[in-house]
């Protein structure tokens, strides 16, 4: 039995066209035994159910919506049909034999608001990020053991958001099976990597890259080709040498560059993991920040630059100086390339729409004095889907540009 939280009257209209996020604003009553973290039923002013959601009165989004269906109980089958429903969706899409990490849940884009279940080889790596959300903890486990039957599942819920909703707690560990060995050894695209799900950043890997790594491959042994010689590539921000691996395994002479030690360490035993002679390319513990005015100095140019730098911001107020930061940085990497070279830029800022970024990539050419073309605009993969009715689930960008 779930209570009911009342809307303001005409504040179910988004709701009911599917958006699955309704602010404290658009309330009009709570029943009073409503406890935070519940399951409510949604109704407009007028009595009439709109949908099942759960409520936490603490945050600024009071209530994520889980169905539409008012008898659709939320238990165990419900997060199985659900996870089922989103492996069905990424067997039938994705080449499994090729690529074994993947996100199998994200979270609104796949209708379940607050939880996100990153999958590498044998182990799931779970976030939960909302008060309601982990209310369900143990059947999202349950629920895991049926569909994927994993080795183990893995706890990774150390997030700031959580604050947000009034969680001060971010667990991490263990929640079924094997612990996870130092690293996982996943293949990506036919690209062996180690993942670290206990201490590598977010929940281990930076699966949302995938096609866009595959892509800087293909472009490395178009330019190996064209130039005659190994291309020169700069991998920024590379963590652990995600396109690295592409552009090396392509015929590129490969510089990583990455501020954690722990990241640039994991880079070169992927190197090492896929074949590749750790002496013919070079690996840098630097702040990219630093080290390209070093670059500029020396005359040292790249015939292809990746910038993939972590979130500038998460709100809007950050707005300013995350643009200011990506027309910067980019303004430098295409200061190192040759007419002809390539230039990768990336965002990851959620409020950073395409739009933005490409007024930042005309800041960054005009400033660096060239030209630029865009020659492909790429986003997230097919695992990182966004529901048509929540815009918001769109945060990445990568442009394929040449310098001319
Ligand atoms: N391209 C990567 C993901 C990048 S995530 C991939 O394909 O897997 C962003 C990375 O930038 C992190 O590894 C972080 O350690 C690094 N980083 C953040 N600030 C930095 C800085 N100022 N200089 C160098 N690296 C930085």
């Amino acid at each position: 039995m779930y209570l009911n939280i009342t809307l303001n009257p005409g504040r179910e209209k988004s709701i009911v066209s599917g958006h699955p996020w309704i602010f404290s604003g658009a309330i009009e009553k709570v029943s009073d035994a409503v406890i935070p973290g519940a399951m409510v039923h949604v109704i407009t002013h007028n009595g009439k159910f709109v949908a099942r959601g759960y409520y936490n009165p603490s945050s600024n989004i009071a209530i994520r919506v889980l169905t539409y269906d008012k008898d659709e109980v939320i238990d165990e089958a419900f997060f199985v049909r659900r996870f089922q429903r989103a492996l069905d969706g990424r067997r039938s899409l994705m080449n499994m034999r090729q690529t074994n990490a993947y996100r199998l849940v994200n979270s609104e884009g796949d209708f379940l608001p607050g939880l996100i279940v990153d999958v590498y080889a044998g182990f799931a790596v779970v976030q939960f990020h909302t008060m309601g959300m982990e209310v369900f903890r143990q059947e999202v486990v349950d629920a895991l053991v049926q569909v994927l039957k994993p080795v183990g599942i893995f706890e990774r819920s150390d997030l700031h958001v959580r604050k947000l909703e009034g969680v001060e707690t971010k667990p991490i560990g263990v929640l079924y099976g094997a612990e996870p060995p130092p690293a996982v050894e996943i293949v990506e695209h036919g690209v062996k990597f180690g993942v670290d799900i206990v201490n590598g950043q977010k929940t281990g890997f930076f699966l949302d890259q995938r096609d866009n790594r595959k892509r800087v491959g293909e472009y490395v042994s178009g330019l190996k080709q064209a130039l005659g010689s190994s291309p020169r590539v700069l991998n920024l921000f590379s963590y652990t040498g995600g396109f690295s691996l592409y552009a090396a395994k392509n015929g590129g002479v490969v510089t990583t560059v990455d501020s954690s030690v722990d990241a640039v360490g994991m880079a070169r035993k992927n190197f090492s993991m896929n074949d590749l002679n750790i002496v013919d390319h070079e690996f840098v513990e630097a702040d990219v920040f630093d080290l390209l005015p070093k670059y500029k100095k020396e005359g040292r140019p790249f015939d292809m630059v990746i910038v993939d730098p972590p979130s500038f911001g998460k709100r809007k107020g950050d707005m300013k100086n995350a643009l200011r930061a990506y027309t910067d940085v980019n303004r430098q990497a295409i200061q190192l390339i040759p007419s002809g070279g390539i230039l990768v830029a990336a965002s990851c800022t959620h409020f950073v729409t395409p739009e933005m970024f490409w007024d930042c990539l005309r800041g960054a050419a005009s400033l660096a004095k060239r030209q630029l073309q865009i020659l492909e605009v790429h986003g997230q993969p097919l695992d990182h889907a966004m529901s048509v009715h929540f815009p918001e689930g769109q945060y990445l960008k990568c442009y394929f540009c040449r310098v001319v």
